[in-house]
Order: C-alpha cells, then sequence, then structure tokens
C-alpha cells in the first residue's frame, strides 16, 4: 500500500525526468539500504556515489546533527569557522599552488564555475572536451557533455566546443591549434559514458598541448574523486596536474555540495562575479570536514583499491559467457556486457543488488568505500548468479 501511494505520488508530481526504480527505499546502514517492506540491498548505487562513507555513518551524523544546532545558513558574503576550516583542509589535498576554491552544490555547479574561470582567465570562448565525456545537464556544462541525446533536444548549446576521440591525438593537436581555445576538460575515468579509465599517454600530450597554448585544463573529478578509484584524485592514477580541480558526489557523502580547486595559472574574478547563495554552506562544509577525517583515518582509498581489486578479480575468474570486460579503478566498476544491460536490472534488485548503468552496454558499480571483503564476495555472487 505504502509502495504505491509514494510510487504513484512521485509519478505523478515530479518532472518526469528520471527513469524510476520500482522499490521506495525508506532507510540506510551501512553499505545496505531497506525499502518499505524491509527488504535490504547492498547498495552499489550509494547515492550515484555520494554516500562514499556507507548510510547514516555514525560520525556524519554526529558532525551534521551538532553544526545544525549551530547554524546552518551563512552565505559566504560573511565567514564562518567550519567554512574557513574545509577551505585550507581540501586545499591541502590538491596540487602545489592551489591555493583557491569556489564552493558550490552540485557537479554541474562545479563545471559552470570551472568554465567562467577558464573563459574570464584566458578571454578565449573556445572548449576541448573528449567524446564519451561527461560534466553535466545544466547548459554550459551540457556544452562540453558528449552524449547526442542529452545535448540535441537543448541546441544550440555553447558555441566554440569541440568533443575530441580519446585515443586521437592528430585531432586534438588540430583543435588546440585554433586560437580560440581556452579550456580543455576531461574525466580521468568516464563514469557516464561506461567506466573507461583514459589512456595515460594520450592525456599526457592533451595535457602539454594544452599548457604550451596557455589553455587551461580542467579535471573533472566529481564521479572518480574523494577516493574512490584507489587515490584520492582519479587524475592521480595517471600522475598529472591540471589547473583546475571540479569536485562533488561523494565530496559531503552525501550532503550536497561541489567545489572548483583553481590553480596558479587561475585569474581571481572580481567580487560578485561569479557567486551561490547555498555555496559553502557551514552544514556541507562540516559534512566535509568528517568525509575528510574518516576517509584519511580509515584509508577509504586504500580500501576502494583492495576491495575493488577483489571485485574485478573475482568477476573476471568466473568467465561469464554474457560479460566483455570487467574493468575500472578502486570503486569505480563497469562490467561491460554483450548484450543490452538495463533489462538486467530488475533481477539484480530482486537478489538484493542495486546497481547503475553506464551506457547501454555496461553495468556500473559505485558502493560505499567502506565496503568489507564480506560483501565483496556477496556481491560477486549475486552478479554471477543473474549473469
Ligand atoms: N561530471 C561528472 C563526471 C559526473 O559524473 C556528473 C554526475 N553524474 C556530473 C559532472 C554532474 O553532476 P551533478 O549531477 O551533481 O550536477
Amino acid at each position: 500500500m505504502i509502495v504505491e501511494t509514494t510510487q504513484t505520488l512521485e509519478r505523478r508530481h515530479s518532472a518526469g525526468t528520471y527513469l524510476k526504480r520500482d522499490i521506495v527505499l525508506v532507510h540506510g546502514k551501512g553499505v545496505r539500504v531497506f525499502d518499505d517492506t524491509g527488504k535490504s540491498y547492498i547498495d552499489c548505487i550509494a547515492g550515484i556515489g555520494t554516500a562514499s562513507l556507507g548510510h547514516n555513518h555514525p560520525r556524519l551524523v554526529h558532525t551534521i546533527s551538532q553544526q545544525a544546532s549551530e547554524i546552518i545558513s551563512v552565505p559566504e558574503l560573511i565567514s564562518t569557522p567550519t567554512r574557513a576550516r574545509y577551505q585550507a583542509r581540501l586545499l591541502k589535498l590538491l596540487p602545489e599552488g592551489f591555493e583557491r576554491v569556489f564552493l558550490c552544490n552540485s557537479g554541474s555547479e562545479a563545471i559552470e564555475a570551472a568554465l567562467k574561470f577558464a573563459r574570464y582567465s584566458t578571454k578565449k570562448p573556445g572548449i576541448v572536451a573528449l567524446k564519451r565525456g561527461f560534466h553535466g545537464k545544466t547548459m554550459g556544462a551540457l556544452s562540453v557533455t558528449a552524449e547526442k541525446k542529452y545535448r540535441e533536444p537543448f541546441e544550440p548549446l555553447l558555441p566554440f566546443t569541440y568533443h575530441v576521440g580519446t585515443q586521437n591525438p592528430l585531432e586534438l593537436e588540430k583543435v588546440f591549434e585554433r586560437d580560440s581555445i581556452g579550456a580543455f576538460i576531461f574525466e580521468a575515468i568516464q563514469g557516464e559514458s561506461g567506466v573507461r579509465p583514459l589512456d595515460q599517454a594520450f592525456l599526457k600530450d592533451a595535457i602539454a598541448m594544452a599548457r604550451c597554448r596557455g589553455v587551461l585544463t580542467i579535471a573533472d573529478e566529481i564521479q572518480c574523486g574523494f577516493g574512490r578509484t584507489g587515490r584520492m584524485w582519479g587524475y592521480n592514477n595517471l600522475s598529472l596536474q591540471p589547473d583546475m580541480v571540479c569536485m562533488a558526489k561523494g565530496i559531503a557523502g552525501g550532503v550536497p555540495m561541489g567545489a572548483v580547486g583553481l590553480g596558479p595559472e587561475v585569474s581571481e574574478l572580481a567580487p560578485q562575479s561569479h557567486t551561490s547563495t547555498f555555496g559553502g554552506n557551514p552544514l556541507a562544509c562540516s559534512a566535509a570536514l568528517t568525509v575528510l577525517d574518516v576517509i584519511e583515518e580509515d584509508k577509504l582509498a586504500e580500501n576502494a583499491r583492495q576491495i575493488g581489486n577483489i571485485i574485478k578479480d573475482g568477476l573476471r575468474k568466473t568467465r561469464l559467457k554474457r560479460v566483455r570486460e570487467v574493468r575500472g579503478w578502486g570503486l569505480m566498476i563497469g562490467l561491460e556486457l554483450k548484450e543490452k544491460a538495463g533489462p538486467l536490472l530488475s533481477p539484480l534488485t530482486d537478489r538484493g543488488l542495486l546497481c547503475l548503468l553506464a551506457g547501454p552496454r555496461v553495468l556500473r558499480l559505485l558502493p560505499p568505500l567502506i565496503l568489507k571483503e564480506d560483501d565483496a564476495k556477496e556481491i560477486i555472487s549475486i552478479l554471477t548468479d543473474v549473469l
């Protein structure tokens, strides 16, 4: 009865822009979530990679409650200790020379901000992005997102944006020769389009080409940042340094937040030229501080690497006939199938495993970074049975 009411109400009243699953979730604990019938699921959706500490982590719950009882709303017009501490703490994790950060509330907002910083710093409108790249669905972010079906209904988007193949250095060089280019944006491992790590040599060349032309490089770490790939940042896996780092998703353990780290080549914008009412609110900053504490103290990046390897090795060993490839870094895992992946979501859900898609043929796992070996074995066993 509750299922019907909740689902019917949402279906009737929400804008309808989501493909909804057929369950109603009411609470979560650790790596598990529970529906309104009490059924439990291992959560490899984890708020699309936001619940990096799992659900209802006691330290996160404590911090948020504590901060809420002190103060929730302080816009960036006015200083507040939680934000001051967070900014300093976050910057220590970013490349040398990064001294400033813009705080906002989502991934797309972080991308919008980075594009504005690039435009202002270089005075050039052109942006190079990659085929299969995903950077969000607001107008600026959508302009650098590659997927046609997201773009076409909303064209015209930003002019002077170019999408280059991830294996094509010649095409890249040709595009960079245009005078108008001010920014190059990439995900070190492309999440939405299929969990595809970029080729290190390609990306190193791209960054070198950008640098010698004064083009600013933007690492979109929104999905792959904060320990998910087994290192703090996705780009650490490729040993390179961008000029800007966009962050969101796992940044505050599920509390909405985004950020852009700004390197030394990025110019300062004038006061009032880019702002956000909720940006840097103390509630999100307090959650984000605790997320960093727990990632560091509990060595969650290392855990993501170890447990991620257990899942990938386990799945590879089973040699499932319907699986073309198991890939990814840390706990950002993709199973490319030889068939459409969508129809598998429902049987997986029935078996108590929530997964995401990443393109038509890829099942994607983004579980909490606190996942343990036993959970990994359960995930392998369910996937093996269903596949
Ligand atoms: N960039 C990347 C790499 C993402 O994965 C996403 C979200 N899937 C975004 C940007 C957009 O983030 P948001 O949905 O918070 O706007």
